[in-house]
């Protein structure tokens, strides 16, 4: 069986307890980085057991290595460094290929970044897109120019080094649109937890002074 697991975004006192009996449980883990998952095994005091690494470039070989594991009788764990695996974090492929392999899949959910801002921001999150990270260079005025006509509540994830970037470009392209709402999660659910309400009209200003530390999350209110 694979069971996936949710880990903490931030706070080590957001994993489940049925996340914490399984990785107790499981014959190894399959993690993104086994420096990470070291860490949170040594503090959650499970001791420490096989890590496979398998990172968003791991090959097909490797993945039909774990797959074989599977197909005899292994029970192992899905992990990422952080939050729900798959979620702008590897997974796809291993969950994939266990599916068409007809191996039995759990999952035990928990902390995703986007879900933490989208249930804080005060939006009407009923209906809402995810876009995971933008991206860098092709697509990029395009996707903004949707951003502008989309009528659901947006998420997105943004890093540290693009985040004044973001939000400038924002204030740019939704210049039409002054007042539409912006919410910012920054290290969410950890001790500099962030969460600013702001609008289109502010985003320059927002941009200048917000706290270029940790991650973000950013929401943009529905038209
Ligand atoms: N799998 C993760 C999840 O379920 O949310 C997302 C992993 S993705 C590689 C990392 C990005 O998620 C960060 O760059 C940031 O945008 C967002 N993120 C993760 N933890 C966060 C936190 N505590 N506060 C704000 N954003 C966070």
């Amino acid at each position: 069986m694979l069971s996936i697991i949710s880990t903490p975004i931030g706070n080590l006192g957001d994993i489940t307890l049925r996340a914490i009996n399984t990785l107790k449980m499981v014959d190894a883990v399959v993690c993104e980085d086994t420096r990470v998952t070291g860490n949170l095994f040594k503090q959650l005091e499970i001791p420490k057991k096989e890590f496979i690494s398998a990172h968003g470039y791991t090959d097909e070989g490797k993945i039909n290595w774990i797959i074989e594991r599977l197909k005899k009788g292994e029970h192992l764990a899905l992990v990422s460094d952080a939050g729900t695996p798959g979620i702008s974090d590897p997974g796809y492929a291993l969950v994939s290929k266990a599916r068409l392999e007809g191996i039995k899949i759990e999952v035990i959910p928990g902390p995703a970044a986007f879900l933490a801002a989208l249930s804080a921001s005060g939006l009407p999150i009923h209906q809402f897109l995810y876009l995971g990270f933008l991206p860098m260079k092709k697509g990029r005025k395009t996707l903004f120019e949707s951003i502008k006509e989309e009528e659901k509540t947006i998420v997105f994830y943004e890093s540290v080094h693009r985040i004044e970037k973001t939000l400038l470009e924002m204030s740019e392209y939704l210049k039409d649109q002054p007042d539409r709402a912006v919410v910012l999660g920054r290290e969410l659910t950890k001790l500099h937890e962030e969460i600013i309400q702001t609008s289109v009209k502010n985003l320059v200003e927002v941009a200048k002074t917000i706290m270029k530390k940790g991650e973000f999350v950013v929401v943009i209110g529905p038209l």
